[in-house]
């Protein structure tokens, strides 16, 4: 490099009118304007627009600035100049200044580039595998630039504000041992121990579990986690959480921290203050109010039940439900009458796909209930769904009847869908910057797997039990509460965590007695722990927060693949750099695998 660079591209005022200056970065765009070529250079911080002019400049120079495509790095040397009266670009911070170039060095001539970069509406129409094969390009758009300056200082304030409340930072081991209950992992083949293997943790649960043991009372970590999923729109097979423990706590102290946290990065990052404390909503209210245990509470189109008034209505497919034990319920999208035959549809197929039989509704249009099933209600039912849903003209309501949960779920998906349509055509509002954040809490300790007939954990087999509801854990596990709590913001778990069992006995109990794991695996899997437990292990509790999902929100994307420097495909390949990748035949004798053709694709 000829030349040292004396500013950054966001940096040049008025101030520094006169002063000769070294800028060095991409060319950002190129503009030959009757001979004067100018020249935009951008690094990370922004761009400044540069000046060729032939009259002043030796040909060879002028003649290599009116070759270079874009995003050719360059080194300019020149001095900063007031723009001309009426050229100013008050769109840039540089924008009332400009350098007349007198030396320049390429460091690097870049062919021509793939797709274009600088225009942001160019850019949002490249496909998106395009911008994976060719993610260096990408990040250099300031959109993107953006979500990892958001995700870095979020990064930092975590750090700051943990080690100010004196919580250590404490690394824990990515090849792990594998624990199959969880999710489908990803192993590990050892060379040095045959047919043995890693795992790559889904959590570092365990080992922060241990930390308490080992008198550590406040662990934090950025921690990488690995889950061999059929990846989700949302999901990553590799993800960052902010996973935290801390020793003689109660779920309030988990709370307050929280939310402390929260606030600061909300205003070290986007400068809003986030209102605390957070709401807290059982998990049963969440779900009888919106269909959900993540609610996004900034719309209403709240879920109202109507078992008592339909139990021996007319209309069987309501009474029928309600006879088997099962609940009847509604919800009013206000305005929606309007919803087109293919929206209905779309409606349907996802009441369909929660489990429902099908979408019954009522249109409220033109004075008249529009219904196919209106004619079986009482003048005492149609009363009732007026009273308690606000019906008016225009409306739209749309009911699910069956079990307790499954109905919950469905016109949660339904409510979430129709506020969907609603935003997209105006006639509901949602503030770009409103963050609604709540704690769902309360939730069952345990859930019944009728395919395996036997119960498992809502969270993991560490939650405690509500202490006054442990008597129920054998003879009636349906009834126990979990000492868990999620954290929720707009609709998407930020994460969730719990007051864990810090008594071995108790927790031999739940793995054997509740869970059902033999004898065996309960050895093989988690003596070591049972036996910490054994020596002295305070009680102790923690939390996880979903890193990517939580930039995610902060920079109002919908897509964590938007805020990791180099995510995965939905099929989980990196298309970069090819991976995954097959292997040497040599590499796979080493480890003392063998590869079976027939399963491969
Ligand atoms: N390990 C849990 C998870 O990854 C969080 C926790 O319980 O702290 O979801």
């Amino acid at each position: 490099m000829k030349f040292k660079r004396s500013h950054h591209c966001n940096e040049l005022r008025e101030g520094q009118i006169g002063e000769e200056v070294v800028l060095s970065g991409w060319v950002h765009s190129r503009r030959d304007l009757g001979g004067v070529i100018f020249i935009d250079v951008r690094d990370r911080k922004g761009r400044t627009q540069t000046v060729f002019d032939p009259s002043d400049l030796p040909k060879e120079l002028y003649e290599t600035a009116s070759s270079l495509h874009s995003e050719s790095v360059i080194s300019v040397k020149g001095k900063v100049r007031r723009r001309p009266d009426g050229t100013d670009n008050l769109k840039i911070e540089t924008g009332r200044v400009e350098i007349v170039v007198v030396e320049m060095e390429v460091l690097n001539r870049a062919d021509v580039i793939p797709f274009q970069i600088d225009d942001p509406e160019a850019a949002a129409k490249v496909h998106e595998e395009h911008r994976l094969k060719y993610r260096y390009l990408d990040l250099r758009r300031p959109e993107m630039l953006r979500n990892l300056q958001i995700r870095s200082k979020a990064a930092t304030t975590t750090r700051v504000f943990m080690s100010e409340q004196e919580f250590l930072e404490i690394e824990t081991p990515t090849l792990f041992k594998s624990t199959p209950e969880g999710a489908r992992e990803f192993l590990v083949p050892s060379r040095i121990h045959p047919g043995k293997f890693y795992a790559l943790p889904q959590s570092p649960q365990q080992y922060k579990q241990i930390l308490m043991v080992a008198g550590v009372d406040k662990y934090f970590q950025m921690a990488r986690c690995y889950r061999d999923e059929d990846l989700r729109a949302d999901r990553q097979p590799e993800f960052t959480q902010i996973d935290i423990e801390m020793s003689f706590i109660d779920r309030e102290d988990i709370y307050s921290l929280i939310e402390s946290l929260l606030k600061r990065i909300w205003k070290e990052t986007r400068n809003l203050d986030i209102p605390t404390p957070f709401l807290r909503l059982s998990y049963e209210e969440a779900l009888n109010r919106y269909g959900s245990d993540k609610p996004d509470t900034r719309f209403d189109m709240e879920i109202v039940d109507f078992t008592e008034e339909f139990k021996t209505s007319q209309f069987k497919v309501f009474s029928g439900a309600v006879k088997k034990g099962g609940v009847v319920k509604a919800l009013n999208a206000k305005g929606f009458a309007c919803v087109t035959q293919g929206q209905l549809e779309t409606l349907t197929k996802l009441a369909i796909s929660c489990g429902a039989k099908g979408l019954a509704f009522i249109k409220v249009e033109d004075g008249n209930w529009k219904s196919p099933i209106v004619k079986f209600f009482s003048d005492e039912e149609k009363a009732a769904l007026t009273e308690k849903l606000g019906i008016e003209e225009g409306d739209l309501i749309l009911f699910a009847a069956g079990e307790w949960l499954s109905s919950c779920e469905i016109l949660g998906a339904i409510r979430n869908k129709a506020s969907e349509i609603l935003q997209s055509q105006g006639k509901l509002t949602i503030p770009n910057d409103q963050f609604n954040f709540l704690w769902v809490i309360e939730f069952p300790l345990l859930a019944f797997d009728k395919e395996m007939n036997r119960w498992y954990s809502s969270h993991h087999p560490f939650t405690a039990p509500v202490e006054e509801d442990v008597h129920n854990l054998i003879d009636n596990p349906k009834e126990v509460r979990g000492q868990h709590y999620d954290v929720v913001v707009n609709g998407v778990e930020l994460g969730g965590g719990s007051i864990r069992i810090h008594q071995p006995d108790l927790q031999r109990t739940v793995f054997e007695k509740v869970l059902q794991l033999s004898e065996e695996i309960v050895k093989e899997r988690f003596s070591y722990m049972l036996e910490a437990f054994r020596y002295g292990c305070p009680p102790h509790g923690g939390i996880a927060l979903g890193f990517d999902r939580m930039i995610a929100v902060l920079c109002g994307t919908g897509s964590i693949r938007d805020v990791i420097a180099f995510p995965k495909t939905a099929k989980g390949t990196d298309l970069m750099t090819d991976a995954p990748a097959e292997v040497e035949p040599r590499q796979l004798r080493d480890l003392h695998v063998q590869v079976n053709v027939a399963d491969k694709e």
